[in-house]
């Protein structure tokens, strides 16, 4: 994996990474500039809309952000077809995989994780995996990128004894998988995440045993999306405040991830603390809750403001204008009126998703596009 940055004028980091790849595929993108969004999906698609439809969404081909959970009865389908993860999903599927065991918008189930293994809960219940099955997972999957187990299910109230144990577990899961016999997990570029919740001593004791492993990157674990989403003042200056405290104690030459639902400003406070790799859940979150996101002052993506409209809202019955004036999206661009996408929700007719979430993963794109253009 190639990963290239340097700090510009702002003090915020700006260059690309470039996955390896061993596909034949033909016009397949590789090299992405930061900072990154990968294309959240369930289940190998995006929420709503079919791999062709993005073609309307300038997301530059970005990887797919694809959850073990939602993928893993697949398992003796995909070895009896011999075919590819990629070319099983679809023809218009042209795009590199980044594998990882949780999906950043389902509520992990606590009690269950230990130093040997990460539940994770399938359409046939609940697997246990150790990190033997997570490189029997790669090898079939074949991702270009992949995350390590980790325990990672902490929030706001979890205690220092939850905490303790979180990393605890994490780093034991990680010498394993650094450890198994016979094999190395290195046949892909690999994430290891940082565990600690809100705790910044315990993050420390979490990056410092990560350091001491041959990783390609780091990951932001312990963050569920509830807190991620709380809209206090309290939480956003928290949040910031331990992003770039963990950020400080990383090596600058390799790339930090934060998955999870993150408003634009967020994402903005993030890129500025030295975050470089997200994903695009905070769509399909809005997108399932009927919302729409409109951004303000978008000429400056770090001063930006969001806007949500609750498109099921009654106020909408009657409102015949587009979501956003100026949106170059398809759903605003083919003239849909917030009052049809309002009929849409009440009949519960799929289409109504369908053109809220092309707008919302545009809106986002292009959010992400500018503040690439702003900072390279
Ligand atoms: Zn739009």
């Amino acid at each position: 994996m190639q990963f290239s940055q340097m700090k510009n004028g702002r003090n915020v980091r700006h260059g690309f990474i470039k996955f390896p790849t061993d596909s034949p595929r033909e016009n397949l993108t590789t090299c992405f500039s930061l900072p990154l969004c990968l294309q959240y999906t369930k289940d190998g698609f995006v929420p709503h809309l079919t791999w062709d439809l993005l073609k309307h969404v300038p997301d530059n081909s970005a990887p797919a952000l694809i959850p073990l959970c939602s993928m893993y009865d697949l398992i003796p389908t995909l070895q009896s077809s011999g075919q590819k993860l990629s070319d099983f999903i679809s023809s218009d599927f042209n795009r590199q995989i980044f594998l990882t065991d949780q999906d950043v918008l389902v509520k992990r189930r606590q009690g269950f994780n230990s130093s040997d293994f990460i539940p994770i809960w399938t359409e046939s219940g609940r697997k246990n995996i150790y990190p033997t099955d997570l490189l029997n997972c790669v090898n079939v999957f074949k991702p270009d990128a992949y995350r390590l187990l980790a325990d990672g299910e902490t929030n706001k109230e979890s205690s220092n004894k939850r905490l303790d144990k979180s990393v605890h577990n994490t780093a034991q899961l990680t010498k394993k998988s650094f450890n198994i016999e016979g094999q190395s997990c290195k046949i892909k570029p690999v994430f290891g995440s940082i565990v600690g919740g809100w705790n910044l001593k315990q993050r420390l004791i979490s990056i410092e045993h990560l350091k001491s492993y041959d990783v390609d990157g780091y990951i932001i674990d312990g963050l569920l999306a509830e807190d991620l989403l709380n809209e206090s003042t309290d939480t956003k200056e928290n949040l910031n405040a331990l992003i770039t405290y963990i950020c400080s104690h990383l090596p600058l030459n390799k790339p930090r991830a934060l998955f999870g639902p993150l408003k634009p400003e967020r994402v903005a406070d993030a890129v500025s603390a030295g975050i470089d790799i997200f994903d695009s859940s905070y769509c399909s979150y809005l997108t399932s809750i009927h919302t729409a996101l409109v951004l303000q002052s978008k000429a400056f993506p770090f001063e930006a403001t969001s806007k949500l409209l609750n498109l099921a809202d009654d106020s909408f019955k009657h409102d015949f204008t587009v979501i956003e004036k100026d949106c170059c999206c398809y759903t605003c661009f083919k003239g849909f009126t917030r009052a049809y996408l309002n009929h849409l929700i009440n009949v519960k007719e799929m289409l109504g998703s369908i053109l809220i979430n092309l707008h919302n993963l545009y809106v986002y794109y292009d959010f992400f596009n500018q503040i690439s253009y702003l900072t390279h």
